[in-house]
């Protein structure tokens, strides 16, 4: 009989916020797959995870790794995937290899958690009835334009952003939807973690008028009012 891919989530930032399941699945599987295992040591040790870890990445290697991944699942071994940070697959690696567990009758067990856009959509006091993940917005102002308006609509937008591009994006938000609302949580369940909303313009001096932009952002814009 196949063994079973269970995809973890992890913490994203506060190393408390991971189940027990997580913990006694990634203790008791053959081994892990790891966006980067150098990055998840201190996890792993911080919850005396012995497990091995091999590296896998959407782009690196990644034929052979998931060929090797679905025979020895093949074999009755089970393994775990998880990323740097939350829900893997989510703007994270890890879609290829639960793609081909699928093809191949392979189980695939979501053992879930920490997620930043979710985190973020919880305390945004945005209406949450329907909201829109967009991942990272394309490089290129006109570009991120252009998928703003395509998206707007009915729902809450969902973005994720680094600290090199939030004020690019959220001069993007207010050339593509005028004087919008919007929530920018940063560094969710860390020692700096922060909420900052107001209209686009506003909350773009905020930041830009640190005396560094550090961290790691969602950004949640209110849908236009009707
Ligand atoms: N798989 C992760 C998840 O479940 O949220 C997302 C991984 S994606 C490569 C990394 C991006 O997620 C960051 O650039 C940032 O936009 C967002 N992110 C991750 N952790 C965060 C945190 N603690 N606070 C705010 N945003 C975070």
């Amino acid at each position: 009989m196949s063994g079973k891919l269970f995809v973890v989530a992890t913490p994203i930032g506060n190393l408390k916020d991971i189940t027990f399941r997580a913990v006694e699945t990634l203790k008791s599987v053959d081994y892990i797959l790891a966006e980067s295992p150098h990055h998840s040591k201190r996890l792993l040790e911080t919850y005396a995870i012995k497990t091995k870890t091999v590296k896998y990445n959407d782009d690196y290697n990644v034929e052979k790794i998931i060929e090797k991944a679905v025979e020895d699942l093949k074999s009755g071994l089970n393994i775990a995937l998880i990323s740097d940070a939350g829900t893997p697959t989510i703007s994270d690696p890890g879609y290829k290899i639960v793609h081909r567990c699928r093809q191949e009758n392979i189980d695939v067990v979501p053992v879930p958690g920490a997620n930043a856009a979710i985190a973020a959509v919880s305390v945004s006091g945005l209406p949450t009835d329907k909201f829109v993940f967009l991942g990272f917005l394309p490089k290129g102002k006109l570009k991120k334009e252009k998928m703003l308006k395509s998206y707007d609509g009915d729902a809450t937008i969902v973005l994720y952003e680094s600290p090199h591009r939030i004020l690019k994006t959220l001069n993007a938000i207010k050339s593509a939807l005028g004087r919008r609302y919007v929530v920018v949580a940063r560094e969710i369940t860390k020692i700096h973690e922060e909420f900052i909303s107001g209209f686009v313009d506003e909350v773009e001096e905020i930041i830009a008028n640190k005396s560094s932009i550090k961290g790691e952002f969602v950004v949640l814009i209110r849908k236009a009012d009707v």
